[in-house]
């Protein structure tokens, strides 16, 4: 038996059994190959059920509000994911009358379609005969073949790329793109693979050299950035209508773009109080007026992101009326229930459901 018919084989017994996969849908599929991307599966799940009982269709995707979208996909991470999609279905529906495309290479042009998730969804949904090439591709056969070039290199690519081809069987290129991945995460897997109970034990390079730590190679990779947020809780509490905030919606080309949150300062270092009090920004809001920043240091969260790593400081500030006009001129005044109800990015939830619960 072949290795693409041995994998099958070994599919059609222990493949995962998940929705998007009982269906050839492309919009379920799309919507799979999307949320899936570096998530875990079951963390994946949850957000496919909810994201496609809010928008069944690509209609009703591209008929919906970016708000909406975000307060759906609220929690998950990764928002440009989400803005992407909803960007790509109105695309669809208003470049292409609702009709998806059926190859990768038209895939790829929609906004938010990488190389992985258009050939997964072209050979999926439309029987492209095509290799999906993600982490899990790469390692199998880094570790079948033993192999040295990098993965992570134009030249490692190529070779990962054209071996995958070659491996790919005349028919059933959706279900195994799937088997590779289902393969990668439940035998071959990054840490203690299964190799005793493995299929491919005997013909397995790396196994037979007892050297499977070792694959794949790649480069060292770049340390990820680390940033300094400073954020400013401005909040007002009257007996009669409860706690407020002062808020502001994220703007530019960042992490977090279109979210809600406190108005921010962000600095290069873990910076004092002091000087927070003589930073332009800070004078730019307030000047001379007297504001009770300096009571407290904030309260530290770290954050971790992909290839980002915030350190969050919260000062928690409540305004008296002088101010609070003041402010109103700057930031969004909105009450805690439509904070609530904007969406906003799981540092800023975390911290507000922290700061509540406390109250
Ligand atoms: S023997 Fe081990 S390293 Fe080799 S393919 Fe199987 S699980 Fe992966």
């Amino acid at each position: 038996m072949n290795f693409s018919d041995h994998l099958l084989s070994w599919y059609d017994g222990n493949g995962r059994k998940l929705p998007w996969r009982t269906t050839r849908d492309p919009y379920l599929i799309w919507v799979s190959e999307i949320i899936l991307q570096q998530t875990r599966m079951e963390q994946g799940l949850v957000y496919f059920n909810r994201f496609t009982e809010a928008f069944p269709d690509v209609y009703a995707l591209a008929k919906a509000s970016e708000h909406q979208v975000l307060r759906v996909w609220q929690g998950f991470g990764y928002y440009s994911r989400a803005r992407h999609l909803h960007r790509a279905a109105r695309q669809i529906v208003e470049e292409h009358g609702g009709v998806f495309p059926e190859t990768s290479r038209e895939w790829i042009r929609l906004k938010g379609v990488g190389p992985y998730a258009a050939a997964a969804i072209a050979s999926i949904a439309f029987d492209e005969a095509v290799p999906a090439i993600d982490g899990n591709v790469y390692r199998i056969l880094a570790r079948l073949y033993a192999i040295e070039q990098h993965m992570d290199t134009s030249a490692g690519k190529k070779l990962f790329y054209d071996l995958a081809m070659c491996l790919l069987p005349a028919c059933r290129a959706g279900d195994f793109n799937q088997a590779m991945m289902d393969f990668g995460s439940l035998v071959c897997k990054p840490v203690r693979p299964d190799c005793p109970n493995c299929i491919f034990q005997v013909q397995c390079k790396a196994f037979r050299q007892s050297a499977v730590g070792q694959y794949p190679l790649r480069r060292r990779k770049k340390p990820a950035r680390v940033r300094q947020f400073n954020y400013f809780c401005f909040y007002t509490d009257d007996l009669q209508d409860g706690v407020s905030f002062f808020i502001q919606q994220r703007k530019g080309n960042d992490i977090w773009k279109n979210l809600y949150e406190f108005p921010l300062l962000e600095t290069k270092h873990n910076t004092p109080v002091e000087k927070i009090a003589a930073h332009p920004w800070w004078q730019a809001l307030f000047k001379d007026d007297v504001v009770p920043l300096l009571e407290h240091d904030g309260i530290t969260v770290r954050h971790q992101l992909t290839h980002q790593r915030i350190c969050a400081r919260f000062f928690r500030i409540r305004l008296y009326d002088a101010l609070k006009e003041k402010l109103m001129q700057q930031y969004l005044y909105v009450n805690r229930e439509t904070f609530d109800s904007l969406p906003k990015s799981r540092l800023i939830e975390g911290f507000l459901k922290t700061w509540l619960s406390m109250a």
